[in-house]
């Protein structure tokens, strides 16, 4: 595990006045990249070949370091790069997959903006229910095993299947007999369903709340929020019911895409509640807690009470819906997830306080 004094050594010999932000170039990095050098900052990405094209064509990168899979993020020829770029890395959803959390913890020697240690809290479901149990936010119920459903719930699998397989069932027998159709057809097997997480299925409007944990501002901000669009349950909902039973499709889960969403004003007072919450909690478990983005992945139910089905404990994907209404709100101009994550570091570098916001 690389120490805390090895990141800040590495910090210590940078030219704060030339500062980068750097990311790898895949899910949220375009307006990471952009939020950057409306700060003042350069932007660095590092891309894989052959995937440049948004990041060219966009104008939002000051520097693309081309490597020929994410993998090579590690490779030291390109951490050093990122050192003499002075650069400060913003991790996501692909940087976390592509690089992977041993490399995180153990290689990936330059500064990150937020808490690397916390990262595997969001990987690893018995880690991130731990976190929100001690939370205290409301959670979805858990079943140990398929005899115990007396309910709907949502099976989900493990690893990064982006929610393929995933299927709804009300009873043991039910289980056992989706489960085994997904085994012929090839969408899961034996390991997986040994590894099933069976959770209650909550009825409820889908709300995907954009946190900001600002150590400059010694505040937690709710920026925005977005709905998922996934595919196939979002296409399979617009056949009627009766060509849907019909049919015989399996619903999948899998994010193809964002939509904006608000939240009826009154029940903001809840997220705030719930996002100081989750940030005490994840000061209990490794300190500093979160720093900067992350979200609490929500449905509300019809007595508007928020449920946690999943957190990103760093930028989530849905920020890419760009136009964070309350971020407008607090700073009175377009302040994407990005740049808010620009200015934090600019702040903190200008306060002298950017050791608290980089592990
Ligand atoms: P993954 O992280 O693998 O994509 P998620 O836990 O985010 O899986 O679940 C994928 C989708 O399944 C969610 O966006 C939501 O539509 C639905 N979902 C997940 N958990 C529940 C739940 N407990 N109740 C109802 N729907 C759920």
């Amino acid at each position: 595990m690389l120490s805390r004094e090895e990141i800040l050594e590495v910090l210590s010999e940078y030219d704060l006045k030339d500062l980068s932000i750097a990311t790898l170039g895949s899910h949220t990095a375009l307006h990471i990249l952009k939020g950057a050098k409306e700060e003042g900052l350069r932007s660095v990405v590092v891309c894989e070949e052959g995937r440049t094209t948004p990041y060219e064509r966009l104008g939002v990168a000051d520097e693309i370091i081309v490597v020929e899979s994410f993998q090579d993020m590690l490779d030291e020829e390109v951490q050093e790069r990122l050192r003499e770029l002075n650069a400060i890395v913003v991790p996501h959803g692909s940087f976390v997959a592509y690089v992977g959390l041993d490399g995180i913890e153990n290689e990936f020697c330059v500064p990150m903006f937020g808490n690397r240690r916390l990262l595997r809290w969001e990987s690893e479901r018995y880690l991130e229910r731990k976190l929100l149990e001690r939370a205290g936010v409301k959670v979805p119920k858990v079943f140990d095993s398929p005899e115990d459903i007396d309910r709907p719930v949502i099976v989900k699998f493990p690893g990064a299947r982006g929610g393929r397989g995933y299927f709804i069932c009300s009873d043991s027998e039910e289980f056992e007999e989706k489960a085994e159709r997904l085994i012929e057809d090839g969408v899961i097997d034996e390991e997986d369903l040994e590894q099933a997480h069976i959770e209650e299925y909550v009825v409820g409007t889908n709300f995907c709340v954009h946190y900001f944990r600002s150590v400059v501002e010694d505040t937690v901000e709710v920026l925005g929020m977005d709905r998922r669009y996934e595919t196939n349950i979002d296409g399979l909902v617009r056949m009627p019911a009766s060509d849907q039973l019909e049919a015989g499709l399996e619903p999948s889960y899998v994010i193809s895409g964002n939509i904006p969403v608000v939240v009826r004003e009154s029940l903001l007072v809840q997220l705030y509640e719930m996002g100081d919450r989750v940030v005490r909690a994840s000061e209990d478990i490794e300190e500093p807690g979160f720093i900067g983005p992350f979200c609490l992945q929500t449905l509300c139910t019809e007595n508007l009470e928020f449920y946690v089905f999943e957190l990103s404990a760093r930028i989530d994907g849905g920020t890419n819906v760009t136009f964070l209404p309350y971020a407008y709100l607090k700073f009175g101009e377009i302040v994407t997830m990005g740049r808010r994550i620009a200015k934090e570091v600019r702040e903190a570098r200008d306060k002298g306080l950017l050791e608290d916001v980089v592990t």
